[in-house]
């Protein structure tokens, strides 16, 4: 009886995917998305354990208390600023896991493994591998225990790229003899130095393609799991993953003016640091939260562009109150989102829709580069990267060609940030040198609020 109900939960495990990617694709029903994701993945999850195949669930109960050790403190706990890292971290986890059952099918079954097999085999174990210390070296640079910067040296790619050969040239090998078992470990081996290398080369500043794309191969490595295990759920379920993986890396590419074939290849990021001077020589203006409230409230549009620092002070909040209570006084508010500002893609979507902001509030890149030279403020809300101009002057800056948000181009601009610390890609910004440019130095969260405070007629608190 529950045999016969196997292929259904299948079936309507891979329609859940399927539907789950079509509504996250909009933040209106994101929600439902997720849930659908949720739903579909516990039905393929209880039809695996349902499988007649299975004569024990001692491993089984041992590898679930595993995962649910490390996964729900890691969703519990870990802020939202540290999703990529997460998002790398279960990559790794999942090509290991593709990587682990392929080798254990390779040595268990090796006289029986037919050329189709073999084939769809050694290319997951290879994704699988090179998946795994790429997710590794990946989360280690969003963490900054590993260096941020690329590092690069003379034919590296002609290293890189001879070492895949090799490494698919003895996949080849085995999928022909496979009883050449010695030779399994090295190409194992070589896919897991090919994870690393490919990463080295990359900056911090184009990590969010390199996470997507990541998941694009983890994706992959599934797929081919599901034709070595002949499992149709797991052939659908990863040829899902690993093509939307592929599509946002398109997507995050586009979004960065960066090219394609050089993500693929792992040769990004090889640009020079910026030519710009130290900090401490140029001039800076800054002003207090009465000032720039002063500016605020006789401006006729203000757009505000949140990054970052918006979401590790958490002001999403009071940013809100700050844009209701400019609207009481007359001023239009809009938001420009980046599609890189913060860690993740989307971020600012989502801290933007948590505090209640109406989505058609939101400007989009282009739309909000065409507003900026008619709006009277540019209020920047920790964001750096994203509105530096040397991504349109500089092409020495390895931001040189990612498009940015025009903040340069409003009448006046207002930066919120702690200090002159750089940001994420590690560079100074010459927007905060400008004479049009206000730097207001605190807490987001702090100078929100104060600025909340004193429109309300409270006073600004020191
Ligand atoms: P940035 O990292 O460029 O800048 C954030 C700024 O926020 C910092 O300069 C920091 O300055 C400020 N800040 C930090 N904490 C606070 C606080 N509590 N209050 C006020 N300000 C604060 O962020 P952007 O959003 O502009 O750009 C995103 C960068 O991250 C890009 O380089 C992008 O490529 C990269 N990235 C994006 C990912 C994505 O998928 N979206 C993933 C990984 C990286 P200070 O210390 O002086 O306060």
């Amino acid at each position: 009886m529950t045999e016969s109900l196997l292929p259904f939960s299948s079936i309507a495990a891979a329609a859940l995917f399927v539907l789950s990617l079509r509504w996250l694709s909009s933040t209106k029903t994101a929600r439902r998305g997720v849930w659908a994701g949720v739903l579909g993945m516990l039905l393929a999850v209880a039809g695996a354990l349902l499988q007649p195949e299975i004569v024990t669930y001692k491993w089984i109960a041992a590898g679930i208390v595993a995962g649910t050790l490390i996964g729900a403190p890691m969703a519990i706990w870990m802020p939202m600023t540290a999703v990529p890292q997460r998002t790398a971290l279960s990559h790794a986890f999942g090509a290991l896991a593709a990587a682990l059952v392929g080798t254990a099918e390779y040595y268990l079954h090796t006289d029986s493994l037919g050329t189709f097999t073999m084939t769809a085999l050694t290319l997951e174990v290879l994704l699988g591998c090179l998946t795994f210390t790429g997710s590794l070296m990946a989360f280690g640079k969003l963490q900054e225990i590993l260096p941020t910067r690329p590092i690069t040296y003379r034919g590296q790619n002609a290293f890189n790229l001879s070492l895949l050969t090799v490494a698919i040239g003895l996949g080849v090998y085995l999928t022909i003899n496979p009883g050449a078992t010695h030779l399994f470990p090295v190409f194992a081996g070589l896919g897991l130095l090919f994870g690393v290398l490919l990463i080295i080369p990359i900056g911090g500043a184009d990590m969010p393609t390199v996470i997507s794309l990541l998941n694009s191969y983890a994706g992959l490595s599934a797929c081919a799991m599901g034709f070595v295990l002949d499992s149709k759920l797991l052939i659908v379920a990863g040829a899902l993953d690993g093509s939307s993986g592929f599509i946002l890396s398109v997507i995050m590419c586009r979004a960065m003016n960066r090219s394609f074939t050089n993500v693929l290849f792992g040769a990004f990021g090889t640009v020079q640091a910026s030519a710009a001077g130290p900090a401490t020589q140029k001039v800076v203006r800054s002003t207090t939260a009465e000032d720039a409230l002063e500016i605020l409230e006789v401006a006729r549009s203000v757009i505000i562009v949140p990054g970052y620092g918006m979401a590790v002070a958490r002001a999403q909040h009071r940013v809100r109150d700050l844009c209701d209570a400019l609207e009481k006084k007359g001023v239009q508010v809009r938001f420009a989102i980046h599609p890189v500002a913060g860690r993740m893609p989307g971020h600012m979507n989502v801290l933007l829709a948590e505090a209640d902001i109406a989505y058609d509030k939101l400007l989009e890149l282009d739309d909000a580069n065409l507003e900026f030279p008619q709006t009277d403020v540019a209020l920047i809300i920790g964001a750096n990267d994203v509105t530096n101009p040397a991504a349109r002057s500089d092409p020495g800056s390895p931001i040189y060609g990612m498009p940015i948000l025009d903040v340069d181009k409003a009448r006046t601009v207002i930066v919120i940030k702690r200090s002159m610390s750089p940001g994420f890609a590690g560079i100074d910004n010459e927007l905060y040198y400008m004479d049009r440019t206000l730097m207001l130095f605190g807490d987001a969260a702090q100078v929100v609020g104060d600025m909340v405070k004193a429109l309300s007629g409270a006073g600004v608190m020191h």
